[in-house]
């Protein structure tokens, strides 16, 4: 029977990253069909995903008789066996589907899956490493980073942006940087008005340009 519909995505290797992936997909709507070639693993997915299979994804005929051509979307997991890694993305590459996420474990894994056109390499540990420096060297409580440089910055407003509404303060002229939400202490998240006026206790998330929104954070004491 076919689960490739509209909302449906296949996830290759459900160990810690692929797991964790494919279970967040399922509670999000989407239908998941996971594949692993641990029995044990598969018997703990079991109930949990749409589909599990316990198969050796590196083989052929294996992806076709499950017709992982047919998923618009695949995620490759597998990541300490590089060689199984490399061997079932470049055959899901075949299918010439635009879709494919892979996981790297180090810098050649992530070339070599680049360079087989894998559309979207994603290197967890490397990522979040950087990720969390930004929150251990203080003021910044959460950090997101786009492809082109642009961040978000969840932080306490710094004390030039304090006391005075947003449209007196001018933060994006004189900043280059846009509070855009804010959060009072015990309350919920709002969008900022030019009227809104952040204190002390507040939180905010800023938005910019990556060295305008780290300066902009960088001013909390
Ligand atoms: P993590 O660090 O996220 O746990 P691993 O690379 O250690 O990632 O685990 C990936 C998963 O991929 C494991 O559950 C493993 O059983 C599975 N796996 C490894 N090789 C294959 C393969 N050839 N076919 C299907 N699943 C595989």
């Amino acid at each position: 029977d076919r689960i490739a519909e509209a909302d449906s995505v296949v996830v290759i290797g459900l160990g810690r990253f692929g797991g964790a992936l494919a279970l967040e997909l399922e509670s999000l709507g989407t239908q998941v069909l996971g594949i692993d070639d641990s029995e044990e693993t598969v018997q703990s997915f079991n109930g949990l995903l749409t589909h599990v299979v316990r198969a050796d994804a590196t083989k052929d005929e294996v992806l076709r008789q499950l017709s992982v051509h047919e998923f618009d979307r695949a995620v490759v997991g597998i990541g300490t066996d590089v060689e199984a890694s490399i061997l079932t993305t470049s055959r899901l590459l075949k299918f010439a589907k635009p879709g494919i996420w892979a996981k790297a474990i180090s810098e050649p894994h992530a070339e070599i899956l680049e360079q087989l056109g894998v559309h979207h390499v994603i290197r967890p540990e490397h990522d979040m490493g950087r990720r969390v420096a930004h929150l251990v060297r203080g003021a910044m409580l959460d950090y997101v980073e786009f492809e082109d440089n642009f961040v978000m910055i969840r932080t306490t407003p710094p004390a030039v942006a304090q006391d005075r509404p947003l449209e007196v303060l001018q933060l994006r002229s004189k900043y280059d940087v846009t509070v855009v939400a804010v959060k009072r202490k015990g309350g919920q998240w709002e969008h900022t008005t030019p009227q809104t006026v952040l204190y002390d206790d507040d939180q905010v998330i800023v938005q910019g340009a990556k060295d305008k929104a780290e300066a902009f954070s960088a001013l909390v004491s």
